[in-house]
């Protein structure tokens, strides 16, 4: 009987090191009241045929995917990006064009490149001027759910949008981004769905907590992936809107408050505001939207998933 506990335990070591690169896929995992590990969204019921990857990707397999095997969006453009984050009276207000501080891939994406065979989100990256008037200091609340569009705003000068694609799956395991994590959706809105290489976070030298990397709607910060002592924040180490209290760097002091995590897992930024959310900003209208790019048709019902997408 020993011998067979110890063969057993080899196994499940043997499993662990062969899926180290496999996240779990959050589909389905979207609630209607704060829950661990979920998405409390606002939105719960999603259209079958929403817009988004048309293909399912060999990167997913049952239950989880390996976020290394996904095609990247190729190309490097640049943007005129403007942002500004000031502190006035009692808010925190961020006025920005959306468009991101680094290079993105190439939007729409082109028939040539490999992403192109699963999703082929046809948006062009377009300003999306902002103005945000968060707390500088927020206060918790009943938490509430969280709406499809933007959570977020990174300090990258682009938005952070919740896990979720326009019919309700786990974004980062289906749909495609460019290196930074980030694509445009159909008003051109650049955003991420999770933590993105290119946010700038030093966790405060080696064995340090994460920066800030962003503010949530409802003005609690929200940090990189790493946690007191540096260490790597889990699902288990947050409560269900995906944050915790400890003193963190705020605003140049020290302070004990309230803040969200990244983490690796589902459902990555945050699962329910803890802090009243501040309406949706502002933004200018933009052109009309594009529709389906020349040549491309609604399929009939049934058929593969239009792949101009909404989320
Ligand atoms: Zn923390
Ligand atoms: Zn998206």
């Amino acid at each position: 009987m020993k011998t067979l506990i110890a063969v057993a335990t080899v196994l499940v070591a043997v499993a662990g090191a062969a899926s180290a690169h496999q996240l779990p896929l959050g589909d389905g995992k979207v609630s209607t009241s704060p829950r661990k590990g979920y998405v409390f969204s606002c939105q719960t019921r999603f259209p079958a045929n929403a817009p988004g990857a048309h293909a399912a990707g060999p990167w997913i397999s049952g239950d989880s995917y390996d976020p290394a095997r996904k095609p990247t969006v190729d190309g490097a453009a640049s943007w005129p990006a403007s942002l500004t984050i000031s502190l006035e009276g009692g808010n925190r207000v961020i006025r920005a064009n959306s468009l991101p501080r680094h290079a993105t891939g190439n939007f729409p994406i082109t028939s040539s490149d490999d992403a192109y065979n699963y999703d082929r989100n046809p948006n062009r990256i377009r300003e999306q001027p902002v103005v945000m008037r968060l707390p500088v200091v927020p206060s918790t609340a009943t938490p509430s759910c969280v709406p499809m569009g933007m959570i977020g705003f990174a300090l990258t000068g682009t938005a952070i949008f919740n896990a979720l694609d326009a019919g309700g799956r786990d974004a980062p395991a289906h749909e495609i981004q460019d290196r930074c994590n980030g694509h445009p959706e159909r008003n051109g809105q650049y955003h991420y769905h999770d933590a993105s290489p290119c946010l700038t976070d030093s966790h405060g030298q080696p064995g340090g907590h994460s920066d800030v990397i962003g503010y949530a709607l409802d003005g609690f910060g929200i940090f990189g992936l790493r946690g007191e002592g540096g260490k790597t924040v889990v699902n288990a180490d947050l409560d269900a809107c995906h944050g915790h209290t400890h003193e963190v760097v705020w605003d140049g002091g020290k302070r004990a408050i309230y803040h969200y995590h990244l983490t690796a897992e589902y459902p990555y930024t945050i699962g329910c505001f803890m802090g009243k959310p501040v309406a949706q900003p502002v933004r200018q209208a933009g052109p009309p939207e594009r529709g389906p790019p020349p040549g491309m048709r609604l399929p009939p019902s049934g058929g593969p998933r239009p792949p101009w997408r909404q989320n």
